[in-house]
């Protein structure tokens, strides 16, 4: 997910740079210290046992603590310690008898007191942790660093335990002690941060933690640091939050908050690291319930709530009371069915915290994120009834509200997040996006609402319904299921916009759509480089989604319903969607395509980034399998089944009569059907692979020794050419294309043998390849503007037309092009065409009179005589001497006079 960084006026929460600076600073610093063996040698074991469990080597702290303990040293602070480290690695049981036995002969010691709440905490005897911590209390001293962090612990339980009153005393307790000036040092700065953080103040909470963690006041504690890029976290702003806990990994590479707390923040970007981050955790404290239940979560999203309930069972053996374990048990029994074990939780939960909202919060998160966004409000109005104060609870309920179509609602809502937390970062940004939308042009055809900028409205307004129409006439038919509406196309001008619309959902950088169901959102021909994309064919899928997330009310595998996009793609035009690259073959050749089985993972959690590209085209040969060896009928009546909510094996298996394992098979056999023969071709083995600059001896040897070698051909061929050898090119550039045909990156075999037959004057053979290429290339506007360049000189209007059309779905915003695509139309009779491309010449070039005098006369032609008299009038305004159009001005107010 990327997060929209605006620079306007309103309050951002952007970590000032400074501070990584000095933290940086700080790990250098402290490096000489932990080298120099001497000087840990010659310290007593307290102070070895703290500078271990600093550093992370938790079982040095350990040995050294025993240590000093078994010789009484330091005896109070090396207990403490011990049960730190203890807790720290999650060995609560042990830390528990350990703490009891020193208390029982150090009834009066504050901090074990404290240490034994802690541990109580962990294991969910909340009772037991509240007293002790409440004894900590009574017997620390005023002001000290001790009394201070059972303040912040006692008041972080009354919280948790829906106390939230009982809480307050306590956080303006500590307040109170800090604005006396009586709180010195990193841990205890951090608890008052922590104070003002509970209290709700996040400017001061995010100053006085900036102070606790500066290195200039002392030693940083690892504590103070950690819950600073959890508050981060709270705002939804992983880049700070990253930031610090990357600092606290610098102190302690295996500090398990810190490593948490950055699979927690990875989650928020949809990166594949989360699970490696929850399990780095989870290999220092494997107790660790958060950990777990990012386990847990992470399973969820892959739909698979029987391995969720393992994670998730193992956190409740170490606290049966975690709120959110079971909150996460219970959205996995409601997704089961299992509504009596659902409601016994809800019961379970709301009896420890009556009034958190994160057990509803938690269905709602998860529920968006299965796209089921209309259950997801009447969650997020349930968690808001619950807990009034919960303002992530509103932008989770405005954005899914936008989704279903009520921007207005939306917007309010997360105005009412933004109000109580106006360091929400997704609230702060969604703000920014509706100010942006709010200058959107609306526009309407019969199926769809459009939403788009002035800028992009300029052509897209013209081009955008009409194919929108075309695709909604043909997938209706299709698939035999009209969507209900209104149906919402939004276009954004910019990446970060269209990012911040999709936030939340299946965050992949590199989209360039989002489907919510009746809403989708593209990006614009501007919002990357111009030309660089189809959008025609991104709108076509994303409407593909509309159609089967709709008919199977959400309940497809993402892969189903990303596949048939894509295949739908491919069958709207040759070349559009996703296609065969050499990369993908080099994958196939090397056995690392993901199985049909493993397809949702793929999408869900890709592991590399070039994954993501695979899953999308491996998914759409998925589903071009079924469609040619089984019949479209099948795919129809799969998404009547997922309707159903029957699990994706029992579909495939009572529509294809195939299990996971046999369906993997064939589709394995299907993959070498089309890309066996192609890939030997490949010669990846040879050495040419890596060196790009072989002799012409090396590649004349290598062909003749390897006639199917692609790459020798291709490189020959070129080299060829550049030398004017075109004869002597053409074969071997022939050759490359009928061995790969797909290859279309630069210096193609389509675009050097068309230059090639252009020079020698073989019209009909450059044109040929130029359609070709076209076939095969959807995203590149290069080929069919050779081929409507040809087709013209031959005035073929209704070719011209038809290339130069294409084109507008890659580059909509070129006069020139427009110009040509208008008298193409004209020529050839095609009225609505020209009337599209002068409209959109005319507002590109306002004060070019011909532009406006060839729209009116397209708009003579489609019957709109009042709006053709005053683009004429126009055209006259701007050269009132065009004779053309005086002629024009004087047939039409003769026609109009006439009515
Ligand atoms: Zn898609």
């Amino acid at each position: 997910m990327q997060h929209f960084q605006s620079n306007t006026a309103k309050p951002a929460f952007h970590r000032r740079l400074k501070i990584s600076c000095v933290l940086c600073a700080v790990a250098i610093l402290a490096l000489p210290g932990y080298c120099s063996v001497a000087k840990i040698a010659t310290a007593d074991d307290y102070s070895q046992g703290k500078a271990a469990l600093r550093s992370g080597d938790y079982a040095k702290a350990k040995v050294c603590f025993e240590s000093a303990l078994s010789k009484n040293n330091n005896i109070e602070e090396s207990q403490a310690g011990l049960l730190q480290t203890l807790r720290e690695t999650g060995a609560y049981q042990e830390a528990l008898k350990r703490a009891q036995e020193f208390l029982s002969a150090r009834n009066n010691s504050a901090v074990l007191h404290l240490e034994q709440g802690r541990i109580l905490e962990e294991t969910g005897e909340y009772a037991s942790a509240e007293k002790n911590l409440r004894q900590s209390l009574i017997l620390a001293l005023p002001g000290s660093a001790i009394r201070l962090g059972a303040l912040r612990e006692l008041g972080e339980l009354l919280e948790e335990t829906g106390k939230r009153n009982d809480a307050l005393p306590l956080w303006n307790q500590i307040l109170d002690e800090y604005r006396a000036g009586r709180v010195r040092g990193s841990q205890s700065l951090g608890d008052v941060a922590a104070a003002a953080w509970h209290r709700g103040d996040a400017q001061d909470a995010k100053d006085i933690f900036m102070d606790a963690t500066d290195p200039k006041n002392g030693e940083v504690s690892l504590e103070a640091l950690a819950n600073f890029g959890y508050l981060f976290l709270e705002k939804y702003n992983a880049t700070d939050a990253l930031g610090v806990f990357r600092d606290c990994l610098k102190i302690n590479k295996t500090y398990p908050r810190a490593l948490l707390g950055m699979a927690l923040a990875k989650k928020y970007e949809n990166d594949f690291e989360v699970e490696t981050y929850a399990r780095a955790a989870l290999a220092v404290n494997s107790n660790l319930a958060g950990a777990l239940n990012v386990l847990a979560e992470l399973r969820i999203e892959e739909e698979d709530y029987l391995s969720a309930l393992v994670q998730i069972k193992a956190a409740l053996i170490v606290n049966p009371a975690n709120l959110e374990s079971l909150s996460l048990k219970a959205f996995c029994l409601y997704m089961l069915g299992d509504r009596a074990g659902f409601s016994k939780i809800e019961k379970q939960v709301l009896a420890i915290n009556p009034v958190g909202g994160t057990f509803y919060s938690i269905f709602a998160d998860n529920l968006a994120s299965r796209g089921k966004y209309p259950e997801a409000v009447d969650w997020s109005r349930k968690t808001i009834a619950l807990d009034p104060e919960l303002w992530a609870a509103y932008v989770t309920l405005g954005m899914n509200l936008t989704r279903i179509g009520d921007l207005e609602g939306g917007r309010k809502a997360i105005q009412q997040a933004f109000g109580g937390d106006p360091f929400n970062v997704w609230a702060f940004n969604s703000l920014d996006l509706f100010d942006q939308m709010d200058t959107f042009v609306q526009s309407r055809s019969e199926h769809f609402v459009f939403l788009m900028s002035k800028e992009d409205a300029l052509a897209l307004s013209s081009f955008a319904p009409e194919l929108a129409e075309e695709v909604y006439a043909n997938l209706t038919r299709r698939y035999g299921f009209k969507p209900s509406g209104p149906l919402q196309a939004e276009i954004f001008p910019d990446h970060a916009g269209f990012a911040v619309r999709t936030l939340g959902l299946y965050g992949l950088s590199g989209a360039l759509g989002v489907c919510f169901g009746k809403v989708f959102a593209i990006d614009s021909p501007h919002a990357r480089e111009l030309g660089s994309f189809n959008w025609g064919s991104v709108l076509w899928h994303e409407f593909t989604h509309v159609i089967t997330l709709q008919m199977t009310d959400h309940n497809i595998p993402r892969w189903y319903t990303e596949g048939l996009s894509v295949y739908e793609e491919h069958r709207a035009h040759p070349g559009w969607g996703d296609n065969l690259t050499i990369t993908f073959l080099e994958a196939y050749k090397a056995g690392k395509l993901m199985k049909a089985s493993e397809l949702n993972t793929g999408f869900v959690r890709p592991v590399k980034p070039e994954q993501v590209m695979f899953v999308y085209y491996q998914a759409a040969l998925l589903c071009e399998m079924i469609d040619e060896k089984y019949g479209f009928e099948k795919i129809r009546r799969s998404l009547l089944l997922f309707a159903e909510n029957q699990p994706a094996e029992d579909v495939f298996r009572e529509t294809l009569g195939l299990n996971a394992a046999q369906m993997d098979a064939e589709y394995a056999k299907y993959l070498d059907s089309r890309f066996k023969a192609i890939a030997s071709h490949l010669y990846l083995q040879e050495p040419e692979k890596t060196s790009s600059v072989s002799s012409k001896e090396d590649l004349v040897r290598q062909v003749r020794t390897t006639p199917d070698n692609f790459r020798a051909n291709l490189q020959l061929g070129q080299l060829l050419r550049k030398e004017g050898a075109n004869s002597e090119a053409e074969g071997y550039l022939k050759k490359a294309q009928q061995l790969f045909p797909q290859y279309v990156e630069a210096g193609n075999p389509y675009e050097l043998l068309g230059e090639i037959y252009l020079e020698s004057k073989r019209e009909d053979d450059a044109l040929a390849q130029f359609t070709a290429w076209s076939r095969v290339d959807g995203d590149s506007a290069k080929p069919l503007l050779k081929a409507a360049k040809i087709y013209r000189s031959r005035k073929d209007w209704d070719s011209t037309a038809k290339m130069l059309n294409l084109s507008i779905f890659i580059n909509p915003f070129d006069p020139d092009i427009q110009r040509m695509l208008g008298e193409a139309a004209m020529e050839s009779g095609n009225w609505p065409l020209a009337l599209a491309a002068y409209k959109t010449l005319a507002g590109l070039n306002t004060s070019d009179a011909d532009a406006h005098y060839d729209l009116a006369r397209a708009l003579l032609a489609t019957g709109n005589k009042q709006e053709a008299k005053r683009e004429v009038l126009r055209s006259l305004e701007i050269a009132p001497t065009y004779r053309k159009a005086q002629q024009l001005l004087l047939k039409l107010s003769g026609g109009i006079n006439e009515n």
